[in-house]
């Protein structure tokens, strides 16, 4: 209920008029980013990424990637990311993930749905499914910043919603440098198939606000592995 409100009270703020942007809340004359916000936007994006793990590809680097080659956790066949977690992107998460802003998931949603667009596995998906949040988070939170994102993407690519998994315990969030391994073990088997997933023989795509070691996605997959699902892809914000 109390979440309900402050999620209300941020869909106030955010129809205010004239538009602020949405990142530094500077006056703007249409809605989204200002200038300075918008340039810093795009110099974070990430334009060519691994497609194992998402991370920025250096001129002539094969994928998969230096970086995750060695990396045995990647329980995904491809990753798509946004940008960086850096800058205005990381700003524009924080806001979602604190204050449940609409505008904002409808933003970072629509950068998602244009990078996943791009992907040569976009006609494979058919189940959009979030990483869902534990009922304790839930509460201490102004929403459930996984589930708006997605909730965006689905209505953008015209994929059904469904909330396929539960977390069977709670884990802090990643705001230390863990190893990955470290992680890993931290996480592992904090997801479970909710009583009907519906996710058996079908090819879903998972979404997130942010990876950092992979392991969350790595372990998401897992359960949705164990619910029979037939291919699984992962899309994110932020890469950190
Ligand atoms: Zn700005
Ligand atoms: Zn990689």
């Amino acid at each position: 209920m109390i979440a309900a409100l402050r999620q209300a009270g941020g869909l106030v703020r955010d129809s205010v008029w004239p538009p602020a942007c949405l990142a530094c809340g500077h006056a703007i004359a249409r809605p989204g980013l200002c200038a300075a916000c918008a340039a810093n936007w795009a110099a974070g994006r990430i334009e060519r990424g691994c497609r194992r793990c998402g991370r920025p590809l250096a001129v002539g680097a094969t994928t998969p990637c230096g970086g995750c080659a060695t990396e045995s956790f990647w329980n995904v066949r491809g990753l798509a990311c946004v940008g960086r977690y850096d800058g205005v992107l990381r700003d524009l998460l924080l806001r979602l993930k604190f204050s449940a802003s609409g505008d904002v998931a409808a933003w970072c949603g629509a950068a998602l749905v244009e990078v996943i667009a791009r992907r040569p596995w976009v006609g494979e998906i058919e189940l959009i499914v979030p990483v869902p949040m534990h009922p304790l988070r839930r509460w201490q939170r102004a929403g459930n910043h996984a589930e708006q994102l997605a909730v965006e993407v689905s209505r953008r690519l015209e994929r059904p919603l469904r909330r396929a998994l539960r977390r069977t315990r709670m884990v802090p969030s990643q705001t230390r440098q863990a190893s990955r391994t470290a992680r890993l073990r931290e996480v592992r088997d904090s997801f479970g198939p909710r009583r009907r997933p519906g996710v058996a023989g079908r090819c879903v795509c998972i979404v997130d606000n942010v990876v950092v070691s992979g392991a969350t996605v790595h372990e998401v997959s897992r359960a949705l592995r164990q619910a029979g699902a037939r291919r699984i892809y992962a899309a994110v914000v932020g890469r950190r």
